[in-house]
């Protein structure tokens, strides 16, 4: 038993310690509030002790009460008080705790439990220097206590966190602790009862032993995913993941693991019903939040996740962390892209079991957030391959709604096809209506179909699969093999005429005109060989204004040979020269249309008019 102390005895804090309280109050932690976190974790790390401790101890002091942390504001006197009823302190104990920055009190119990039940424990204080944050806000601090022990007094602390720190006697006590901040006058937010809540919602929401602030309770959602997934319940998932993530809608996929090695791991992640980003709202943050041992360390940690999976919401909860490292001194770059490796890669084998397993429900996932996986196909390179595997495409071969991935297209290639053909337009209609399909459609041979703006540039990104190029459909390189001629088609002279004829006549307009291996039921289709790529890229770049877009497009033209457009135009040649002309330009628009590289329809609409009149 420690002696009564009748008058304030006074102790000088260690050596080192008002360099380092120097630190926790200017610099160790970016935010104030962040004190409330602290003593809160303190509170329910010594709530934790006492259940421990009344499983084995047979006498403990003022044992009727509620294991549960009181938090009362008062914004007349300016103070904010947090009481606890675990295990208090001695005399020693305050002390040695309160006195020596370094030493973390909670490291010791956790040691002499024994390294089996250090999980049991569930201490978050892990650091030592959590209490000093109370000095960030506070002109004095006092901490009202008595231990658990029966034969100890009740004593007060006493500190105003500049060098010394006083303990005297204090009859009456409670068992546990009441730490009363006299807040600094630039501070007294803190003493503001929504203030508090606000900060406690945020930082403290899981933190198992009831917290009540003004006598309300404010935690009222358990930290789901360290519960086992089979005695949790479809609904508390739900309710979780609308508190978390402030959505007012169940989520469209869930994920819920934990790991051991190479770190330790609890998450519960989930994948919303809807892709904000693509009702044009603006750009998603990353939100799945940052968690130790309950107590969160940041809502919105930037390098947690890949930034393509920014539209994942949910918890990470690792022991390994260090709580007390705010973000910006978060040292341990590497710990976090540890947990990024795993995270991520299970996500990625998340995916690919729905897939399989569920595949209607991937692919209304898909729908809304393929975007995001194309967008880590084209740019992560560490998980480029797995990405590209979940890539979903309708194709000329599936049926409206329907899709495929490049896998089970690779399954369909005949022998000889060597590369994987795919179109960009708006939509299926558009596709299949235009020229470009036909050619590849006569030889049996499957195109993917792409929607979107982006997709021509993942697909240039990605570039392969399986060993198989990536090409696309419209390219003037594409090489198709030999059909049987058409029967009733312009024979070879005079088709070589009227390509040269229409050479002369479209003259800087195009860079070449040839006889079509790919065309069937079309008249002519242009092909882009130039530096802008495709039709697509080429909108893309005007739509940015870029200088090069400005200038007249080229194409290749290539025309039909069977088509009766052609024989007319053939026969035209000689007849009547002025209207081959105007028929020449004319097809040459409409093959532009088609491509979605005509410019200017004015001069276009003038011409039709000159046509019809004569029609
Ligand atoms: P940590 O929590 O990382 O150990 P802190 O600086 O937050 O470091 O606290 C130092 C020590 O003070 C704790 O380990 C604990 O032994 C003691 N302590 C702090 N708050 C309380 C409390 N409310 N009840 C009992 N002991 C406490
Ligand atoms: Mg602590």
């Amino acid at each position: 038993m420690t002696m009564p102390t009748a008058t304030p005895q006074t102790f000088e804090f260690q050596a080192e310690i008002k360099q380092l309280l120097d630190i926790v109050i200017h610099s160790l932690y970016t935010e104030k509030e962040i004190f409330v976190r602290e003593l809160v974790s303190n509170a329910s790390d010594s709530l934790e002790k006492m259940r421990h401790l009344s499983v084995t101890e047979k006498s403990v002091f003022d044992d009727k009460l509620e294991l549960e942390i009181n938090i009362t504001t008062d914004d007349k006197a300016k103070t904010f008080t947090i009481q606890d009823f675990g295990i208090g302190m001695t005399q020693a104990e305050l002390v040695e705790n309160l006195g020596t920055i370094a030493h973390s009190g909670s490291k010791a119990f956790v040691k002499a439990l024994g390294e089996g039940d250090q999980k049991a424990a569930g201490l978050i204080g892990q650091f030592g220097v959590g209490f000093y944050s109370a000095f960030m806000v506070a002109k004095s601090v006092k901490v009202y206590t008595h231990s658990w022990r029966e034969s100890e007094p009740g004593l007060v602390w006493t500190s105003n966190g500049a060098g010394s720190f006083t303990i005297e006697d204090s009859p009456g006590e409670r068992r546990g602790c009441k730490i009363v901040v006299e807040l600094k006058d630039e501070c007294s937010e803190f003493s503001q009862d929504w203030r508090i809540r606000e900060i406690i919602e945020k930082y403290s929401a899981f933190v198992s032993f009831p917290i009540n602030l003004n006598g309300k309770r404010v935690n009222t959602v358990q930290a789901l995913w360290l519960r086992s997934k089979s005695e949790i319940k479809e609904e508390d998932y739900d309710e979780f993941y609308k508190f978390q993530s402030h959505d007012s809608e169940k989520p469209l996929l869930r994920l819920h693991f934990s790991a051991d090695a190479p770190l330790s791991i609890n998450a519960l992640l989930f994948v919303p019903r809807h892709n904000t980003e693509r009702l044009g709202l603006s750009r998603l943050e990353p939100s799945v939040a940052l968690y130790c041992r309950k107590v969160l360390i940041d809502s919105r940690p930037k390098d947690l996740l890949p930034e393509w999976l920014r539209f994942l919401k949910g918890v990470v909860d690792s022991e390994d962390l260090p709580l007390n490292i705010s973000r910006e001194t978060m040292q341990d770059r590497s710990l976090v892209e540890k947990l990024n490796r795993v995270i991520t890669k299970r996500f990625i084998k998340f995916l690919d079991e729905e897939s399989v397993n569920h595949p209607v429900e991937y692919l209304d996932f898909y729908r809304e957030f393929g975007v995001f996986l194309k967008e880590g196909a084209a740019l992560d390179f560490t998980h480029k391959d797995a990405l590209t595997k979940l890539l979903r495409f309708d194709s000329s071969l599936t049926e409206k709604g329907k899709s495929t991935s490049l896998a089970d297209y690779v399954s369909r290639m005949g022998a000889d096809q060597k590369e994987i053909y795919y179109l960009v337009g708006p939509n299926r209609e558009s596709i299949e209506a235009g020229p470009y399909l036909e050619g590849f459609k006569a030889r049996n041979l499957e195109v993917l179909f792409c929607y979107e703006t982006v997709d021509e540039y993942v697909m240039n990104n990605v570039r392969e699969f399986d060993g198989k190029k990536l090409t696309a459909a419209d390219h003037a390189d594409v090489k198709l093999s030999d059909q049987p001629k058409v029967e009733g088609g312009l024979g070879e002279a005079e088709t070589q005429a009227l390509v040269a004829a229409l050479k002369e006549t479209l003259g800087e307009r195009v860079s070449d005109v040839r006889a079509s291996t790919r065309l069937v039921d079309s008249p002519a289709l242009a092909l882009n060989s130039d530096k802008f790529g495709s039709p697509h890229m080429r909108r893309i770049m005007k739509a940015m204004n870029k200088d090069g877009a400005k200038e007249p497009v080229r194409v290749d033209l290539e025309i039909n040979p069977a088509h009766a457009v052609m024989k007319h135009l053939s026969s035209l040649l000689v007849s009547s020269p002025e209207k081959a002309r105007l028929v020449a330009e004319q097809v040459l628009d409409n093959a532009l249309i088609s491509a979605g590289l005509l410019d200017d329809a004015s001069a276009m609409v003038k011409r039709l008019y000159k046509i019809l009149e004569t029609a």
